[in-house]
């Protein structure tokens, strides 16, 4: 198959930072669209990825999952879109479209395993994908959204994943007027969940270990502030959620969150991969009928939606620009919780 070599930007082992490297990307073929990538939104799922937190990293990687672009090329069985769009493309390019999640629009829970913007396997190439930190990308249409044109390119980039990831779960635990909703964490993924929680009509409350994001929580229409590290603050809000929406990256104690579920409610993870440390007492969720769940991104046609009711809502993400050779130093700031709220590079900048 006939490639094309484009710049990006990426890591060499889990130890080294990013910095610019060569790729391929394919042709179009028949159902594929090329996308020249203008914004990408830094999740902290490429650090976890760039870093190697989760093992499995495909060395060089070149993250990126939250992509922004222009249409230059449709391949010649493409329905949906046509060049001069402007497109998003999410964490999801690809998946076997024929098993029992694919047929239910749920291709993130694809049963044959979903192909992954960045560090999945591109099939066509027979190599690892690479991500949104770079000039261009190809993917089939049936990844590709409709980014509504009356909103700022930039700070949409952050919604096809902080956006669906927290969409997802207020959707299915069908989250509306008169749902007593929290959300733990103020970074990329719950400033998004404040936002959209609050555009569904929910009442919605931050935990947050930073007294300093207060004021901006109620800014991005936080109804209440709880500190997780102060007892009474927590006590205040005892047998509250309907639904919390965990965006901690790190592991942490949940058990003090689940006491300020009320009956029949759901702690849904979002943030932390693997075991629980203090581990999960079982009492409060037996005695309460609670649940502790987990949840990842969502599909295509829930994307969608959730970009339009973005779009007929005026909905966003605060960013703060970056150039693609400032993305070390925004990975240490991410580290440190200092992103108001999620950093975007600006993709011109790769030419510089
Ligand atoms: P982020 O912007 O870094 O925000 C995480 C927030 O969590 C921080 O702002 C901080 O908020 C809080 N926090 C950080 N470290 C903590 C610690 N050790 N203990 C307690 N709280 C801590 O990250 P993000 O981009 O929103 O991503 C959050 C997590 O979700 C990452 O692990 C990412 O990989 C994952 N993710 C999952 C999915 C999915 O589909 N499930 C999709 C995207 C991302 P405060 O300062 O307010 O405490
Ligand atoms: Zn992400
Ligand atoms: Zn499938």
């Amino acid at each position: 198959m006939k490639t094309t070599n484009i710049k990006a930007y990426g890591a060499a082992s889990p130890d080294s930072d990013l910095d610019q490297l060569d790729i391929k990307r394919r042709s179009v073929t028949p159902k594929d669209v090329e996308i020249e990538i203008l914004y990408c939104g830094v999740c902290h799922s490429d650090l976890h990825t760039a870093r190697n937190d989760w093992g499995g990293t495909i060395y060089p990687t070149v993250p990126g999952h939250e992509i922004v672009g222009k249409v230059t090329q449709v391949g010649n069985g493409v329905t949906g879109f046509k060049v001069g769009d402007l497109v998003g493309v999410g964490c999801l390019v690809d998946s076997c479209r024929t098993c029992e999640s694919c047929k239910k629009d749920l291709e993130q829970y694809c049963l044959n395993g979903f192909t992954g913007t960045y560090n999945g396997h591109e099939k066509y190439l027979d190599e690892q994908t690479f991500g949104g930190y770079s000039e261009k990308v190809v993917v089939d249409e049936h990844f590709v959204l409709k980014v509504p044109t009356n909103l700022d390119p930039a700070a949409v980039s952050p919604l096809l994943c902080a956006g669906i990831t927290t969409w997802s779960p207020l959707r299915h635990w069908k989250v509306g007027k008169g749902s007593k909703v929290a959300v733990v964490g103020l970074g990329g993924l719950g400033h998004m969940a404040i936002k959209l929680a609050k555009g569904l009509g929910a009442e919605v409350t931050l935990f947050s270990r930073s007294e300093g994001k207060k004021a901006d929580a109620e800014r991005l229409g936080a109804d209440e502030v709880i500190i997780s590290t102060d007892a009474d603050q927590m006590d205040s809000v005892a047998g509250k959620f309907d639904l919390i929406i965990d965006t901690v990256p790190y592991i942490h104690d949940i058990n003090p969150y689940v006491a300020t579920l009320t009956i029949n409610g759901t702690l849904v993870l979002v943030g932390y991969l693997g075991e629980l440390d203090p581990m999960l007492n079982s009492v409060p969720l037996i005695m309460g009928r609670k649940s502790v769940a987990g949840s990842v991104i969502g599909g295509i046609a829930e994307t969608q939606e959730m970009l339009d009711f973005c779009g007929e809502n005026n909905i966003v993400s605060d960013i703060e620009i970056i150039k693609m050779q400032d993305i070390n130093t925004a990975y240490e700031r991410m580290l440190k919780s200092d992103v108001k709220y999620r950093f975007v590079i600006d993709m011109a900048s790769l030419k510089e």
